[in-house]
C-alpha cells in the first residue's frame, strides 16, 4: 500500500493562518492544540534591500492527514482551504518527484499520536524538581488549569491554578 504525506511549499507562505483554523475545526482540537502550525523564521535584514522572513506550516503529531475526507477521495481540509495553494496531498513517491523538481519545499508523513491528542497539554521542565502543566476541557467547553508536580523529598502532587 503506498505511503501518503504532504508535501508543502512554504516558500509561497503568507501566514494567513486557515490552516491552522481548518485543521482546528475539523477535528475539534480545543485551544492551544492542533494539526499544524505555522513557525516563523525573521524577519532579519539580509542588505539594505533584501529582508529573510520565512513561514513554515509544519504538521503536528495531531495530523491524522484528514483521514476522514481522504478515505471520502476529498483533499485534507488543510489544502482545501490555503488561500496560497500550496500544500498538496498524495503518495510520497509522486510528492518526492516533485520535490525534486523544486526546491525550498518539504515533503512530511506525520505520524498522528491519538492518545495525546485530546485536552491535555503538557510542558515537562527539566530541572532537579520535576513539573507539567496541564488544561483540561470538559465537554461542556468548562477549562481548568493545573500543575503536577514531582519533589524529591514530597513525592507527586498536584496544583489547581
Ligand atoms: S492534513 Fe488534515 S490533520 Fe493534517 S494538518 Fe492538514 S488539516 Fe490538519
Ligand atoms: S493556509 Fe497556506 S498560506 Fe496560509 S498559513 Fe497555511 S500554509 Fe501558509
Amino acid at each position: 500500500m503506498a505511503t501518503n504525506g504532504l508535501l508543502i511549499d512554504y516558500e509561497y507562505c503568507t501566514h494567513c493562518g486557515s490552516c491552522e483554523v481548518s485543521c482546528k475545526e475539523e477535528h475539534g482540537y480545543p485551544v492551544g492544540k492542533g494539526g499544524i502550525k505555522v513557525l516563523g523564521d525573521g524577519p532579519w535584514k539580509i542588505d539594505e534591500d533584501t529582508w529573510n522572513w520565512n513561514w513554515y506550516p509544519l504538521p503536528t503529531d495531531l495530523c491524522d492527514l484528514c483521514a476522514d475526507r481522504t478515505a471520502k477521495g476529498k483533499e485534507p481540509i488543510c489544502a482545501h482551504h490555503c488561500l496560497s495553494s500550496i500544500i498538496k496531498y498524495g503518495e510520497v513517491e509522486e510528492l518526492a518527484k516533485e520535490l525534486a523538481r523544486k526546491p525550498k519545499q518539504f515533503l512530511i508523513v506525520p505520524q498522528y499520536k491519538p492518545l495525546e491528542a485530546r485536552g491535555q497539554f503538557v510542558h515537562v521542565d527539566k530541572g532537579t524538581e520535576h513539573r507539567a502543566a496541564h488544561m483540561d476541557i470538559s465537554g461542556t467547553g468548562e477549562a481548568t488549569f493545573g500543575a503536577h508536580r514531582h519533589d524529591a523529598k514530597v513525592g507527586d502532587y498536584e496544583t489547581e491554578a
